[in-house]
């Protein structure tokens, strides 16, 4: 182990899932890089929650729909400067649509940042956890990707893939002392989900056993586990969390 501080990367720490999956990574002892791509007030605001928690916290600007943005960032701002323990590839978008109105351009740019975004991230940390020997990477995929959802074949094939991917790094990675898992979310109260009306909601809450939606809380718990210690020998795995919704 070397002695440069050890550093959790959260995609899309600004808002919603990354938000808590950041501040609850931050307690417990991580340096924490986020990335935001269009709410710079909101990830210094999550930067400053960690850090008046007593954490140590940084937040930059990061697409990860572009390729060369990200390796970029990798080379100027994580390689031979900190010790990468975790990658948490969690920023995603939706433009949700039914299949047959569904643009081009709504399916790439899905597919892109969800599923793309995630794969360059995963390659660049790959580089530096295997030099390191040791790391940990935990993707947020989705109940949808598991179980489809009709106006979601973007969002779904993305998350889906994400769980290929997933299983595939883990087969590649494990000789290198790092692990590779992913967490499936269920309906969990974000913005993501904030937009969608009140009927709909009530619809996806009468397939919850639990009776109740997910919290951010619940699934930042769920990387936290996999991010462990506890959790050496569990790799290319699906941990689900979403209430009982899909097992
Ligand atoms: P959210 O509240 O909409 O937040 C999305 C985050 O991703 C923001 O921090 C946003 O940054 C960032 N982001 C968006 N596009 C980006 C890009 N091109 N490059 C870098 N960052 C980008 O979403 P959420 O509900 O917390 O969801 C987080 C993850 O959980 C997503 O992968 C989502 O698919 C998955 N998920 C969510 C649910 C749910 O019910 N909410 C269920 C299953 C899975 P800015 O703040 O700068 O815009």
């Amino acid at each position: 182990m070397s002695d440069l501080l050890s550093t959790a990367l959260v995609t899309g720490g600004s808002r919603g899932i990354g938000k808590c999956i950041a501040q609850t990574l931050g307690a417990r002892g991580y340096q924490i890089f986020l990335s935001y791509v269009s709410k710079p007030a909101e990830a210094d605001a999550v930067v400053q929650s960690i850090m008046d928690a007593g954490g140590k916290a940084l937040a930059f600007k990061l697409d990860i729909g572009d390729s060369e943005a990200v390796s970029a960032f990798f080379r100027d701002e994580i390689k031979d400067k900190v010790r990468l323990d975790l990658l948490v590839n969690n920023a995603g978008i939706t433009k949700d649509g039914l299949l047959i109105r569904m643009k081009d351009e709504d399916f790439d740019a899905v597919v892109n940042i969800n599923l793309k975004g995630a794969f360059c991230c995963m390659r660049e940390a790959a580089k530096i956890m295997s030099k390191q020997r040791c790391g940990r990477i935990v993707n947020i995929s989705s109940v949808v990707g598991q179980m489809g959802n009709a106006g979601q074949a973007n969002y779904c094939a993305a998350k889906a893939g994400l769980i290929g991917m997933t299983k595939s790094a883990a087969k590649e990675l494990a000789g290198r002392g790092i692990t590779v898992n992913a967490v499936a979310p269920g309906f969990i109260e974000t913005d993501m989900t904030l937009a969608l009306g009140e009927d709909i909601r009530q619809q996806y809450l009468s397939h919850i056993p639990l009776k109740r939606f997910g919290s951010a809380e619940d699934v930042a718990e769920a990387v936290a586990f996999l991010a462990s210690d506890k959790a050496g020998y569990i790799t290319g795995q699906v941990l689900s969390v979403n209430g009982g919704m899909y097992c």
